[in-house]
Order: C-alpha cells, then structure tokens, then sequence
C-alpha cells in the first residue's frame, strides 16, 4: 500500500465545529489506476493524489462549504439575466431579429426542429439548471448540518450533469456564428451574450469547488453514518464515492451507485456505442448539414464542403474551426476510443500513463464538437425570413449522435482496465520509491 502524495496550500484555522471540514485518515482505490493508497487525515485546503497516475482524488477546498454555494447562486443570478436578455439582434435587408436563447429554442420547435431544441435546451439550459440547484440543495444540508430527503441522488446527479454542461461551448460557437453572420448582415451582440461569458466561467468554478469523495463523507456524517470502513477481503471499493463497502451489497451504502470492481461489461457497452457512433458518423459526413436558400438559390452543404466553400470565401479562421470541430476532433475521437478499447482486450501500445492522458484528452474535448451543431442554430434563427433561411439538414441529427454515441463510448470505459492490462503495472506498484512522495506536512 503506498502512502499518499498530498499538498498542502491553506494554513489551518479556528473554524466552529459546526463547520469542521476535517476528513479522517482512511484508504482508498484510485478509481482511474486501482491503486490502493493510505490517505492521511486531510484538513480544509489540503488535496491528495494518487501517487501513481497523479489523479486528484479529493480536494477539501479552502472553503468548502461556503464556495460551492456561492459559486452557484452567482451562476443562478447570472443566469436569469443570461436567458432573459438580449442575446444578438440581426438586421438583414431591412427585417429586424432581436433574439434571446429562449426565442432560438422557440424557433427550433416551430420550424420542426424538436431535436435540435432539445439538444440545446438540455446542454445550456436543462443541465445547468439542476446542476446547480442540487449543488445548492446538497451544500444548504451540509452547511446547516440538517438531513434534507435525497442527498446522495442528488449528490450523484449533480456530480454526472458536470460533463453535460456546454455554455462554453455555445459561447464559442455564437462568437464563430458573429463572424460568419457579420460579412452578410448587420449584428450585435446583446448583453445575454457577454454575461454567457461570466457564466460559463461561474459554472466551472462552481464543478472544481465540488469534491464529492469529501461531500459523500460529511452526507454520511450528517445521517448519524460512518462512510469509513477499512479494507478487506470481503470489501470492494465504490467507484464513484470511493468508500469501501461490503461485496455482498448491490449498491453502494454510502452514495448508491452501483458497486463492482470494474465496470461490468465496460468494454462490450463503450465498443457497442462506439460502433454506432462510427456508423452514423457516415451519414453525417455525407448528408447535407446546413440548407441555406434566398430567393434566387438554394444551396445544401454537407460538413466538408460547407469548410471548402468559407475556405475559398476567405473566412479561413472559421474554416479552420469548423475543421476541427466537426472533423478532427470527432474523427480523432473515434480513432482514440478504438485504440483504447482494442489496448485493453489486446495490451498496450504505451505505459499506462500515456494512456490514461489519451482517455482524458478523448475524455473532454468530445463536447467541442457541438460547435458546429451550435452555429447551425444560431444562423437558423438570424435567417429565417424569406430573404434569407438557413435550415439544419439531416446530418446535423446523426452529427449530435456521434457526439453523444462518443461521450457515451468514453463514460462506459473504465480507465483502469489499461492498468489491469499494462505489463509494467507489477513492476511499478512493487518499487515503491517511484514517483511517490513521503514528504507530509501537518499544521496543527
Ligand atoms: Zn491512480
Ligand atoms: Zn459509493
């Protein structure tokens, strides 16, 4: 078993004992190496490490009952203005649209776009949403020391709906949409559209504060619990709040996810997603994307051609964009998923350590993608006059497919299935001198 590297960057203080952030020494499996690791008591602005693949494995924040709650009720505030203000108004040959997000959706649903409204109701609104009202609801019962119904659910549903929250995605794709939209017609960006800006911001500050390993602890405590067990034969450690638990118990006692060594059937579910995302990524690329049409021409571009024509156009920026958005970041994607998936039913191409870096990189540029998905919203809501209408095509559907089927792909992987596989993971868990640190710091 090795001990923990763990940094200290806050001094202790005097806080009531209410409000003791304390978590005890007590031991864990590093749900991204399966390492066993010794945690030493942490106190509040300590974080530890796995000492083998360097994943964060708790941060009990500087203030980390006070900073996740303020992070989200300034994301809330932020929000209000952020869906009720204007977002951009287009002016083209003579007709005035002044849009806000909630009239984009509007406009979706009645040109018969339900799906697309969807996608972006759910990823800039929805998940946001309950994101931070359960962040709010859980942080509220910790900080005043009250059991409220639910806790752990939500908990686990706050801690998932990080990964579907895209306000900086749209963000992103609105400032490529105003340049695109700029060379045609007259625009400006409202205010919604510069507080999207604080808000994406507010939203990732509000993910990082979480630390869910510390928050399942202090559920627990809150409910007359002890989520500390030590380790043992009979025990397997819980994936998601990483307390062990007896084998015997179908789900997790302390946050309730299911419990198992390895994700059961990890590689049969992330190749069967990624199988169909490669499937659909044919049409995708093929189908046209976007129907734009004015009185005298329509024109349907798929993916690639719509690049080749902003390319010879002289929107080079946006092409190059574009490019990777749709193209290289999907197709990189696909072809890092199969590699991780073959590497773990046939072994390694590289250390484990390289090969984790290549699952998180799959990991989080995934949700980039939308960008084109994105921008084909927000030009079908400027244009959609006689004069000028740009509608999604087909293959704007399988393109939100592909991007889900990858993210659903990369979620079923269990990353410690290429440590199981790594013939160098013997090796390194038997020289403990390597890579770990003895050194610990105590401040009483
Ligand atoms: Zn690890
Ligand atoms: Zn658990």
């Amino acid at each position: 078993m090795k001990k923990v590297k763990f940094i200290n960057h806050y001094r202790w203080r005097a806080y009531p004992p209410s409000l003791n952030a304390d978590l005890p020494a007590h031991t864990v499996d590093c749900p991204e190496c399966g390492q066993r690791i010794s945690l030493p008591r942490l106190k509040r602005g300590q974080e530890a490490h796995c000492p083998r693949c360097g994943h964060e494995i708790v941060d009990v924040g500087k203030n980390p009952y006070i900073a996740p709650l303020a992070y989200a009720t300034a994301s809330l505030i932020l929000m209000v203005f952020v869906y009720s203000m204007t977002f951009v108004t287009v002016t083209l040959a003579g007709i005035t649209s002044i849009l806000s997000l909630p009239s984009m959706m509007k406009q979706l649903i009645v040109s018969d776009f339900g799906f697309l409204a969807e996608v972006m109701f759910v990823l800039t609104f929805g998940s946001p949403l309950v994101f931070l009202l359960f962040c709010l609801y859980v942080y509220l019962a910790l900080l005043f020391d009250k059991v409220f119904p639910g806790l752990s659910y939500a908990t686990r549903t706050l801690v998932r709906l990080r990964h579907f929250i895209m306000v900086d995605v749209f963000f992103i794709s609105t400032l490529v949409a105003y340049i695109k939209l700029s060379s045609v017609a007259e625009v400006s960006l409202g205010a919604a559209f510069y507080l999207m800006l604080a808000l994406a911001l507010m939203l990732i500050r509000t993910s990082v504060s979480i630390s869910e390993h510390w928050v399942y602890y202090k559920i627990n405590q809150i409910l007359g619990r002890n989520a500390i067990e030590a380790p043992s034969e009979e025990r397997v450690c819980c994936s998601r709040c990483l307390y062990f638990r007896e084998k015997t118990e179908a789900t997790c006692g302390v946050c309730g996810a299911d419990l198992y060594h390895r994700r059961p059937k990890s590689l049969s579910m992330s190749t069967a997603f990624l199988v169909a995302a490669v499937l659909l990524y044919i049409p995708a690329n093929l189908l046209p994307i976007m129907i734009s049409s004015n009185p005298t021409v329509v024109q349907a571009n798929t993916i690639f051609n719509g690049i080749v024509y902003m390319w010879e156009e002289g929107d080079k920026l946006i092409a190059a964009i574009i490019f990777s958005a749709s193209i290289l970041v999907p197709g990189a994607k696909i072809v890092l998923l199969i590699v991780l998936n073959l590497s773990a039913h046939y072994g390694l191409p590289a250390n484990s350590k390289t090969m984790l870096k290549i699952y998180h990189f799959t990991d989080s540029v995934g949700k980039w993608s939308m960008i084109d998905i994105f921008v084909i919203i927000i030009l079908m809501s400027s244009f959609h006059s006689y004069m000028a209408r740009v509608v999604p095509g087909q293959a704007a559907v399988y393109f939100c497919l592909v991007v889900i089927l990858t993210m659903l792909s990369a979620y079923f992987f269990d990353p410690r299935l290429l440590w199981d596989k790594s013939r160098y993971s013997k090796t390194i868990t038997d020289r403990p001198s390597e890579n770990v640190s003895d050194t610990q710091y105590t401040y009483d």
